[in-house]
């Protein structure tokens, strides 16, 4: 498939969706079936089947994505994790061994460090921000190396033209969970990445009202992806693909909302005196904003920040919170706020937090779409004397 010449905000309410339509309809209807008939002449291995991907609002929502990344294939998955186990089994082979960031998502952490050995498989952490430190870690049956876009909470932004060339060099593949910057602030395969990766949970979709996951790539790969798909079973529902594909229509204008939203309040809380840090890529006191400038064309919605005051003042913080939902998850049209050391890193070991900065005081928010005085009124009142 080619890329589309028509431009973000067209492709995704536009790009793959079946030509001629189906009945006419300006959306890809729900096929909620999982029996259909063999036409006159066709084999078994033309059966469309709900498991298989091939159903016409899997095939539709895939060729979109596709068009997003700007790859050559793209495949909806149940959910992110089963976009990124079934890509790294895919990938790795027998016996493979991955390079892998040292601050991940921690579904993807636990993949590696609980699961990965019951199959064969064996990685090692790397520092993204640190290319002269990976050669050191090649082994000769290293196979794939894996970043992420942005890291979680400390909204780091990895060496990616440094990994790009590293893997061609050792000839890895090279694969980058892009869920927090999303393809409208970041399009790793046009600078060279193999495969993206993404939870389509969260912005992709949007509203915090299902679960979903995306690859896409080169054909090549994404097709034995697939395969590999059919058999480990993590298709996504028809149902889900209708949402998704309505989520993805308003993309473009959401995540344009969030990186306004987030830089303001980014802003603001840097001028706090209640606040010790903030951690926004946008921001110039950001350690790779100079990064972000050059790759990305927005700063995402994601930022965290730590009160003076540690523990107590965060969670005081937490517990004054009006507007602003206390949970973890993100990137839906809704803010909301988590402390990582209470959630996604609490089965971190505190040495391991206190290296990679994560502090008993660091707060986390996904910036959402409503008004952005409304939200910085609700931080400011959470944390008044
Ligand atoms: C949520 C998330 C995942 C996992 O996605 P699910 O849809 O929950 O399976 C993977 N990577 C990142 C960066 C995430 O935020």
């Amino acid at each position: 498939m080619s890329i589309s010449d028509h431009r973000l905000e067209t492709n995704v309410i536009h790009a793959g969706k079946p030509s001629p339509s189906i009945g006419g309809a300006a959306t890809v209807p729900i096929f909620q079936c999982s029996v259909f008939e063999h036409g006159e002449g066709e084999s078994y291995h033309d059966t469309v089947y709900p498991r298989l991907s091939n159903l016409p609002n899997q095939v539709a929502l895939g060729r979109k994505l596709a068009v997003l990344e700007a790859g050559e294939e793209g495949l909806v998955t149940a959910s992110g994790m089963a976009a990124i186990t079934t890509s790294l089994l895919t990938v790795l082979g027998k016996g493979g061994h991955l390079l892998v960031q040292d601050n991940l998502y921690g579904g993807t952490h636990n993949f590696l460090t609980k699961d990965f050995d019951d199959f064969g498989l064996s990685h090692d952490f790397i520092d993204a921000g640190d290319p002269a430190s990976w050669q050191a870690a090649v082994k000769p049956n290293t196979r794939a190396i894996y970043v992420e876009a942005i890291s979680n909470p400390l909204v780091q932004i990895a060496d990616h033209p440094s990994v790009v060339a590293f893997a061609r060099r050792h000839s890895l593949v090279s694969i980058i969970d892009n869920t927090f910057a999303t393809p409208v602030n970041f399009r790793p395969l046009a600078h060279g990445y193999d495969l993206v990766v993404h939870s389509a949970t969260k912005y992709l979709n949007g509203h915090s009202d299902l679960a979903a996951g995306v690859v896409a790539g080169k054909s090549e790969l994404v097709q034995r992806i697939h395969h590999r798909l059919n058999h480990l079973g993590g298709s996504l529902d028809p149902h889900a693909c209708f949402l998704l594909d309505r989520g993805l229509k308003t993309l473009v204008l959401r995540v344009r909302q969030h990186n306004d939203n987030a830089l303001a309040i980014a802003r603001h809380l840097a001028g706090k005196s209640q606040v010790a840090v903030v951690h926004y890529p946008g921001l110039e006191s950001h350690a790779h904003h100079g990064r972000a400038r050059e790759l990305f064309a927005g700063f995402g919605g994601m930022l965290s920040f730590e009160l003076r005051g540690g523990a107590s003042a965060a969670e005081r913080f937490m517990n004054r919170l009006e507007l602003i939902t206390h949970a973890p998850s993100l990137g839906g049209v809704e803010s909301l706020s988590t402390r990582p050391v209470t959630t996604s890193h609490a089965g971190m070991a505190p040495a391991e937090r206190e290296r990679l900065g994560i502090t008993d005081a660091l707060i986390r928010v996904s910036v959402g779409i409503e008004n952005a005085a409304d939200i910085i009124a609700d931080l400011d009142h959470a944390m008044a004397e």
